[in-house]
Parts: C-alpha cells; structure tokens; sequence
C-alpha cells in the first residue's frame, strides 16, 4: 500500500498533480474538497450541513470530515493506494488519519508538498474564478481560505517533518516538470 499525502495552499496545483498521479501509479484518488462539492449537488444530508461553511471559505469541522474521509477509504478496501488531496487540512486531522491507518497496519508513506508564493496562488485563483463556478473562489471567501491555511493547515506541516517523510517540490513551472520531480520521490516507494 502507498498512502501519499498530496499538500499545499489552495491553487498549488494538487487536483491537476493528482490526475497524473493516479494515472501512473494507479491509486485512488480521495479529494475530500470534491467529495463535499459532490454532497452539496446531490444535497445530501452532509452536504447540507457544509454547504455555507464552504462556500464561505472556512474548513468544515474536523469531526464531519474525519467521519467521511473514513468513510471513503474504507469503500476502497482492494486499493493499491491511496492520494490525500486536501486532507489532513489540521494537525487533529492528521493525528486521526495516523490512527485510523494504523488500525489498518498502515501509515502515511509519502508526504509531497507543492510550494507556491501567495502572489502566484492569488492569480491563478483569479484565472480559476473565471471558469471554476464555485462560491469559494469569490475574493473576499478566497482570502478566507487563505487565512485558514496559513492559521490551521500549514501546522501539519512539521507534524510529518517529525517523521521525516516530506518531500518539498517547487509548484512553479510546466506541470509536465512538477510532476517528473514528484515521480522522482515517489518511484523509490512503489
Ligand atoms: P482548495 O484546495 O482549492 O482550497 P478544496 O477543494 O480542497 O479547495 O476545498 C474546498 C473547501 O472544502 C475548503 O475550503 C473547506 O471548506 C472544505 N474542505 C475540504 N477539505 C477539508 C478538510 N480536510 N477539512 C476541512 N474542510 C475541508
């Protein structure tokens, strides 16, 4: 089992590295992000309960999203992997998903971090705005979600230090070479 943890700020390039990333390495893909935004357009009971905490830009309360994100691995059980994208987003987070893995026998493996600078973000949420449709892409949600990662999600950060398992990749550059450098860390492990 490879269990890789695809991380960075909002518009880092995680959805786009992802697809690639399933592709070669056939894992599931679990983008807790999507999986809420799929909640919300089938108005399920969940996605009720989300829907105006996302579209303003706050993250959904550990509790629902560790409940889910179970969930969803648990519906997988002959995966040969799986990518988190958007997930752990808080070190309680990460603490449960070691857990839960654990009761599994199984770990975090890989931790590949995209880094971006807030000006770059900025404008390719700008770009994003134009085509994506989502509430959460608006300015004043997008500074939102901004906050709440530089307050909350850039702590999970050195939580995998400690365990020495991050490999930092520069986001910025032709996907095709993002991608070549995040393959370069992962081959090793498969
Ligand atoms: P992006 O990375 O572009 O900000 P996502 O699609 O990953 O967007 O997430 C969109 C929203 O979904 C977040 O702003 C938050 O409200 C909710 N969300 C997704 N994943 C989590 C999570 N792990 N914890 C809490 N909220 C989450």
């Amino acid at each position: 089992m490879l269990n890789l943890i695809i991380f960075g700020p909002p518009g880092a390039g995680k959805g786009t590295q992802s697809a690639k990333l399933i592709e070669r390495y056939h894992l599931v893909h679990i983008s807790t992000g999507d999986i809420f935004r799929e909640h919300i357009q089938n108005d399920t009971e969940l996605g009720k309960k989300v829907k105006n905490i996302m579209a303003s830009g706050q993250l959904v309360p550990d509790s629902i999203t560790i409940e889910m994100l179970e969930y969803e691995v648990k519906k997988n059980p002959n995966a040969k992997g799986v990518i988190f994208d958007g997930f752990p987003r808080t070190v309680p987070q990460a603490e449960a998903l070691d857990n839960f893995l654990q009761s599994m026998n199984q770990k975090v493996n890989i931790v590949v971090q995209l880094d971006v600078n807030e000006d770059e973000l900025r404008a390719r949420i700008a770009e994003r705005r134009k085509v994506s449709g989502r509430a959460d892409d608006a300015e004043e949600k997008l500074m939102k979600r901004m906050d709440e990662y530089f307050n909350k999600t850039i702590h999970v950060l050195p939580y995998y230090e400690q365990q020495n398992i991050v490999t930092k990749v520069n986001g910025i550059g032709l996907i095709d070479d993002i991608f070549d450098q995040l393959c370069e860390a992962i081959d090793p492990l498969v």
